[in-house]
């Protein structure tokens, strides 16, 4: 079980030390962009590092749309992403489940997230869905609907990431959300573990530092105790706060 942050892609090994992590998490290309990264110069750097390497991907990627003009881009974006992710051997590429949007059919969601994983796994890159805070047509918001996205993509290179300012603020309790997701998929691939600024059910998601937002701490607690698995921040405020938020995982761990 490692600890770490979403840092800034440079100098990526350094400024995880300097938080005091021991796995990092970061964007290989503009998150706000459809365009693809570049290969990494820093290859043999990231490829030496102890700990293992996860990548987000961009945020405008939503491979469960029924709008092509967008699942297209989305696609090839994620293939993009997976192969640079896989040069330096990163552990995993981290998805947000998506929506089909105002009015659309879920279902065809989950099929389209069937063809996303089909048509990237030849680069051999695990992919990681995030549950997310918002939308009523999310593919993997509410337990419910992440179960029957399971029931159709879960055969195949994929696994979970629990964001928990996510699951508060999509309105799946904490505690119901690790045991739900670990009766799906027995182990967590990762945990993103931010606290949140605003109330439960709120779909708002506004990350917060550890103990500053609105996640009552025992809900907290429980995901370090119980998740058994990476655990990264991706928290506000700077480097320092960041390191005060690994410390503040690791001295509850120790409890
Ligand atoms: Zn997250």
């Amino acid at each position: 079980m490692n600890i770490g942050a979403h840092i800034p892609s440079k100098n990526a090994i350094e400024e995880i030390k300097s938080r005091k992590g021991d796995t990092f998490q970061i964007f290989i290309s503009s998150p706000q962009m459809w365009k693809s990264p570049k290969p990494r110069e820093d290859v043999d750097v990231l490829q030496d590092y102890d700990g293992p390497i996860y990548v987000h991907a961009p945020y405008l990627i939503n491979v469960a749309t029924p709008n092509n003009k967008v699942r297209h881009p989305s696609r090839k974006l994620l293939k993009d992403t997976c192969k640079v992710a896989a040069s330096f051997g990163a552990k995993g590429v981290i998805v947000h489940g998506g929506s089909v949007g105002e009015g659309g059919d879920i279902s065809v969601g989950y099929d389209n997230w069937r063809k996303a994983l089909e048509h990237v796994e030849d680069t051999g890159m695990r992919v990681l869905v995030e549950n997310t805070a918002g939308g009523k047509n999310s593919v993997a918001r509410y337990m419910d609907s992440i179960e029957r996205l399971w029931d159709v993509i879960g055969h195949l290179n994929v696994g979970l990431c629990l964001d928990t300012c996510h699951t508060w603020a999509g309105g799946i309790p904490t505690i119901d959300a690790v045991k739900g997701f670990k009766k799906l998929v027995k182990k967590i691939d990762l945990i993103h573990f931010n606290d949140s600024k605003d109330g439960f059910e709120s779909s708002r998601d506004r990350h917060e530092n550890l103990g500053k937002g609105k996640i009552p701490k025992e809900e907290l607690e429980y995901v370090i105790k119980n998740a058994k698995t990476d655990i990264i921040v991706e928290t506000p405020n700077g480097p320092d706060a960041q390191k005060k938020d690994i410390a503040w995982i690791r001295r509850r761990l120790k409890k």
